[in-house]
């Protein structure tokens, strides 16, 4: 029997649901129930009932803004991050991302993205100089330390999102949100738990998914992450941040690009934003 080394550890789920009888908020119950019972701290932040406000203003900082004229967001909420004046809800969800080893990000797939709510809780709380820094991204961010992985639900089933379904390549939708927001900061990006067409399957199909859930959160913590280029691989921020020329070089026999976003021209690898 597979053994777990997470206990102590905490997890942090941040759930975007408008409503506890949805197929997300019986997600976001599973794995609060199985990650318990493997001894895992599990906090919590349910944004539609914590009436999270996602939208990113100047009001996000206290005080007065260095540049009033010109105010710039990104430097705003750097210097209020340092000198502690950032607003209270976002104070409150940063606390929460330092103490959590494992983040899972929970919610029904909108326009190929996540809800608003919760694209407005990336946007408000993963503020410079906390989540990145043009020093700190990638491989080397903040939270390189710490794993977080999405588990959303689709209204189309898994034939719709392939190389030749009507959405397209899954591995293609998952880029933006899996490189763009969470390796960027440095997670170690888990395999995605995708739920498809739940609102179409059987109900015991739905029993089904929900088990298999809580059976993969039980070793969790031993999984490995998804591959991404590492920061080194590239130059910094004078070249450009474009692929050092020996990497690209050491890349050119193989038949697969390296990546969904690197792709150097080549044929994509297969399953490589869903399988570790
Ligand atoms: P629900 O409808 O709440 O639940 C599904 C079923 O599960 C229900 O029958 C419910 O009773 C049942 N259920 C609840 N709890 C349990 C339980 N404990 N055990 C067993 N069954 C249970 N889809 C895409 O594929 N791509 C898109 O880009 C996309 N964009 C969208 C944009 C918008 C704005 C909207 C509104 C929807 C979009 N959708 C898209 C569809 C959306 O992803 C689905 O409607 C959503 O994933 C369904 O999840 P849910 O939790 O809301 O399901």
């Amino acid at each position: 029997m597979a053994t777990s080394i997470a206990a102590g550890k905490t997890a942090l789920i941040v759930l975007a649901h408008q409503e506890r009888t949805s197929f997300n908020y019986a997600m976001k119950e599973a794995a609060v129930s199985a990650l318990k019972k493997k001894g895992w701290k599990v906090i919590e932040s349910d944004l539609y009932a914590m009436n999270f406000n996602p939208v990113s203003s100047r009001d996000d900082i206290k005080g007065k803004p260095k540049d009033p004229k010109h105010f710039k967001y990104p430097a705003e909420t750097a210097e209020a991050y340092k000198e502690g004046r950032l607003a209270k809800d976002i104070v409150e969800e940063q606390k929460k991302i330092e103490k959590a080893d494992l983040i899972i990000f929970q919610f029904p797939l909108y326009w190929f993205g996540m809800p608003a709510i919760m694209k407005g809780w990336f946007e408000r709380v993963l503020t410079l100089g906390f989540a990145y820094s043009f020093q700190t991204l990638y491989s080397e961010g903040p939270f390189k330390n710490k794993k977080a992985l999405l588990s959303f639900t689709t209204g189309g089933p898994q034939s719709m999102n392939t190389t030749s379904g009507l959405n397209g390549d899954i591995n293609v939708s998952l880029w933006p949100l899996q490189n763009g927001s969470l390796n960027f900061c440095g997670f170690k990006v888990l395999e995605p738990q995708i739920s498809y067409a739940v609102a179409h399957v059987p109900q015991e199909v739905r029993v089904e998914i929900l088990k298999n859930w809580e059976k993969r959160l039980e070793t969790i913590w031993d999984e490995k992450p998804i591959k991404f280029l590492p920061l080194q691989d590239f130059e910094g921020f004078s070249g450009g941040f474009s692929l050092k020329k020996e990497v690209e070089e050491s890349l050119s026999e193989s038949k697969y690009a390296p990546t969904v976003g690197q792709n150097l021209g080549k044929p994509l690898p297969p399953d490589s934003q869903t399988k570790a």
